[in-house]
């Protein structure tokens, strides 16, 4: 691979504190219930999927806005430990953004999320950081920044720079930034939202190949649905192709999302076929899923290597 590029990935996203507490239950509308200790842990989709790709040894920058405040700083430190270039974090404007997160006995998650500092990254300061934009081989956003900012990044693409986009939370898509995906990658959730599905309830597992048809003709180069426990299956002008998931016991689903995510577009940069960088995000989202946390849980290429030989 030839080193034109500065960076194997720019990751323009987000950045929150997890504010983190183990529940028995969920607590219905007017309920309190008793949790665990609270726990403080590095988050957001952007922070998350630039650490996973750095730990898997990418050369990986993130591009976004924490606060001028204690949360920021935590983020920038869980940052710089994982490796990952900060050059292009932007500090002030609002508090760093925070996600309430509840877990319950059997690793499921429900999140409440207040953006803070990342509704403040705008696409004046996509413009400001276009050198790094053209100096990343991939670049990644997800929607937990302004939808204008993912425009701004479109538009300003190097002619050779691959872009992927995991719009999570999910929201209509315009047709400049669904045309630039190469993959869009979705859940199930996310499928059903830019399809504009009001959908008759049934899972994507039973008909994830039409929604993978369906969203392929709203014009991304590619698709990739991620299935949970199902693995995920893919999409380009050739076919479909399952991805079966790795067999684990998942102890925290936090977090997989983002691990199967940040692995395929680290493997498609380095020359991968979609079926091939899919299968290595299905072994790396596995390894996420038995450990506790986001971050915490993104393991190194090595240990991804050893977990699911
Ligand atoms: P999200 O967190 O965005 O909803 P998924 O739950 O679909 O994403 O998980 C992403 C990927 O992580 C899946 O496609 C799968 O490869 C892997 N994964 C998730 N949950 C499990 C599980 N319980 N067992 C094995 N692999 C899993």
């Amino acid at each position: 691979m030839d080193d034109t590029y500065t960076y194997d990935l720019l990751v323009v996203g987000s950045a929150n504190a997890d504010l983190v507490i183990g529940v028995e239950r969920r607590p219905h509308a007017g309920e309190t219930v008793l949790g665990s200790d609270l726990a403080v842990h590095p988050g957001g989709k952007g922070a998350n999927q630039a650490v996973a790709a750095a730990r898997l040894g990418a050369r990986t920058a993130l591009l976004a806005r924490v606060g001028d405040d204690d949360h920021g700083r935590l983020l920038l430190d869980s940052l710089r430990t994982a490796d990952v270039d900060v050059s292009e974090v932007r500090t002030g404007g609002a508090p760093t953004g925070v996600a309430l997160i509840t877990v319950d006995p059997s690793g499921d998650n429900s999140i409440v999320v207040s953006p803070g500092a990342n509704a403040r990254l705008t696409p004046a300061d996509v413009r400001d950081a276009l050198p790094a934009l053209r100096s990343a081989r991939v670049v990644s956003a997800q929607l937990e920044i302004p939808l204008d900012t993912v425009g701004e990044v479109v538009r300003l693409l190097g002619p050779g720079t691959r872009f992927a986009l995991n719009p999570s939370p999910p929201a209509p898509l315009p047709p400049e930034v669904l045309a630039a995906c190469d993959p869009l990658i979705v859940n199930e959730h996310e499928a059903r939202v830019v399809l504009g599905d009001t959908g008759d309830g049934a899972a994507a597992g039973e008909r994830s190949e039409d929604w993978a048809r369906g969203l392929l003709a709203l014009g991304p180069r590619s698709v990739v649905i991620t299935l949970g426990a199902e693995g995920a299956l893919v999409a380009d002008a050739r076919g479909t192709a399952r991805v079966p998931a790795v067999p684990v016991s998942a102890v925290d689903t936090t977090g997989a999302g983002d691990a199967f995510t940040a692995a395929l577009v680290r493997r498609l940069g380095a020359g991968d076929d979609l079926p091939t960088a899919a299968a290595y995000g299905a072994r790396v989202g596995a390894v996420a899923v038995t450990r506790r946390g986001a971050q915490a849980s993104f393991p190194t290429a090595d240990e991804v290597a050893r977990a699911t030989a």
